[in-house]
């Protein structure tokens, strides 16, 4: 790609690790790896990364974690073996700094990263690292991570979020109905809205938001990533949703793109 061009940022709601087998949202995924210029790595942020420290896989070749229990061994089978990049290690800690970022050889890549990658770049050839979420810190702590992070944007890399707007593990229906709770609807057009009118003080500050909020946001794990796409986010980028649903009535699939260009996925 032309260097002095701006990759676009991305939140990936990832769902229910089933996803990485295919289904409704696979389409989208790849559409993003086809129509894009294919980035020289990807800097993820998992919500299932979320630990008291901010540490940075540093492995040339990162394992496969599979973090998730209860589901059918295929799953347990996926590998995706997309390489380390000792460079952007570098790089991601002297943006960083005066914080200091542990270099992390014992994590890999966790399904909130692989179950969707595996759709957007299949071959597994463009290095992927992960960014832990420190969940030492407050939600701006966050947001400014993902600000400073923006300076990627020009250099080739990436910037991806998985998470879920809405996560709520406990209410999830288990009836087979898939029918969306009225909270969760709400919620996620109130994330929807304020996303695409950039009023992201309202998002860093989702207890206020009300009864709605604390149900789909029962834990900061799944959220906090969008808040680091949203920091990313330039004067000029324009917002596409590229997926949009609920699933077993509690889990969010919005997905986001902010890029100086409209897309149409
Ligand atoms: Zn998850």
């Amino acid at each position: 790609m032309n260097d002095l061009e701006r990759m676009p940022v991305v939140f990936f709601g990832h769902g229910s690790p089933m996803n990485a087998l295919g289904g409704r949202y696979t389409a989208s995924w790849q559409a993003i790896g086809s129509a894009w210029p294919a980035p020289r790595a990807v800097l993820m942020i998992s919500a299932h990364w979320h630990v008291p420290e901010l540490a940075i896989t540093a492995a040339a070749a990162p394992r496969t974690i599979h973090d998730f229990y209860g589901f059918p061994p295929e799953l347990y089978q996926i590998q995706y073996p997309a390489p380390g990049a000792a460079w952007l290690v570098e790089r991601v800690t002297s943006l960083l700094e005066p914080l200091s970022v542990r270099h992390a050889q014992d994590w890999g890549l966790d399904h909130g990263a692989w179950s969707v990658l595996r759709h957007v770049y299949p071959d597994a050839r463009i290095p992927v690292l992960q960014l832990s979420i420190d969940r030492r810190q407050p939600p701006r702590f966050h947001y400014d991570l993902g600000r400073r992070l923006a300076a990627l944007r020009e250099e080739g890399v990436l910037l991806a979020g998985s998470g879920d707007v809405v996560h709520n593990l406990r209410s999830l229906r288990r009836d087979g109905s898939n029918e969306p709770y009225d909270w969760a609807l709400r919620f996620n057009d109130t994330a929807k809205h304020a996303i695409a009118s950039r009023q992201h003080e309202s998002l860093l500050d989702w207890t206020a938001l009300g009864p709605d909020a604390a149900l789909a946001i029962p834990s900061e794990d799944h959220w906090l990533p969008l808040l680091y796409v949203l920091g990313a986010q330039r004067e000029d980028d324009q917002v596409t949703f590229f997926s949009d649903a609920i699933e077993l009535g509690s889990i969010s699939m919005l997905g986001v793109v902010l890029d100086a260009r409209q897309h149409h996925i």
